[in-house]
């Protein structure tokens, strides 16, 4: 058993929800952040990422998602400008190709090696294959650091976080994605289309994710690594279409009733 938060190392974490044993939810109240407890080890998470986890990437979303990373890329360059990129988390590589052909110097990180592998494919250039501290990239080295829906599957966000900001530049961007705890029209629908509630953790049923943050642990996080937050607001990076219908309704809700239930969180930060 878990005895402190992992994010704010806070110790009155709580029961959240039940998983399949051994493992549970936890919530932290300090910081807001939920986890699960124990983490699944490393191996049984690594298998998860194999090529049949990227195959629809690869083949039935590849458009949308060409037209995701356009977007995401865009947003980037009005925050940043462009120079040196860093995607912590590269998956099949497609977001730093795309951002290379725009006239990045890109480099990537990726824990599973098929991708990491079908990555250095695509860029013609090798991609690091492990933990991002292991690539002990040089001091103030990148313009900018992105982590697209990637904090949620690590075991370690903060030293994670702390990493990066030795390797951004003095006025280096960090950008960071993740699913949002507290989306509650998709939570809404998802129970009206199957009946129940969507599990937070399940080995089976879904993807495992190890936190579920929130805009507030998110922001808790990001500062307690050293950032300042610049901007935070929905992330509209979603390729499948009932879900980008949800999460519209769920931006015009918020927006309405001054809540943050977006279906997933955005979040532009700089070095304190
Ligand atoms: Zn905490």
């Amino acid at each position: 058993m878990r005895s402190s938060c992992p994010v704010c190392r806070g110790g009155s974490s709580r029961l959240l929800e039940p998983a399949e044993p051994p493992h549970r939810v936890l919530h932290c109240p300090a910081c807001d952040v939920a986890f699960v407890d124990p983490f699944p080890d490393r191996a049984a998470l690594q298998r998860r990422y194999g090529p049949g986890y990227y195959a629809a990437w690869i083949s039935r979303q590849k458009s949308r998602r060409a037209r995701m990373w356009d977007a995401r890329l865009r947003f980037l360059e009005g925050v940043a400008g462009r120079g040196r990129l860093l995607d912590v988390g590269c998956g099949d590589g497609a977001f730093l190709e795309q951002a290379r052909r725009r006239g990045w110097e890109v480099a990537g990180t990726e824990i599973s090696s098929w991708a990491a592998a079908h990555a250095a494919a695509t860029l013609g250039r090798a991609v690091f294959c492990g933990e991002l501290r292991e690539a002990a990239y040089p001091e103030a080295h990148f313009d900018a650091v992105t982590l697209w829906h990637v904090l949620e599957h690590v075991t370690e966000p903060l030293s994670l976080l702390e990493e990066v900001r030795r390797i951004l530049k003095p006025r280096g961007v960090l950008i960071v994605a993740v699913p949002n705890r507290n989306d509650r029209v998709m939570q809404a629908a998802y129970r009206l289309v199957k009946r129940r509630r969507p599990k937070l953790f399940s080995l089976r049923d879904r993807e495992p994710h190890l936190f579920h943050f929130s805009a507030a642990s998110l922001t808790r996080l990001v500062a307690l690594a050293g950032f300042a937050v610049a901007w935070i607001g929905p992330d509209s990076g979603i390729v499948e279409p009932s879900k980008r219908l949800v999460n519209g309704a769920a931006v015009v809700l918020s927006r309405l009733l001054h809540r943050f239930w977006w279906n997933a969180i955005l979040l532009i930060a700089r070095k304190a």
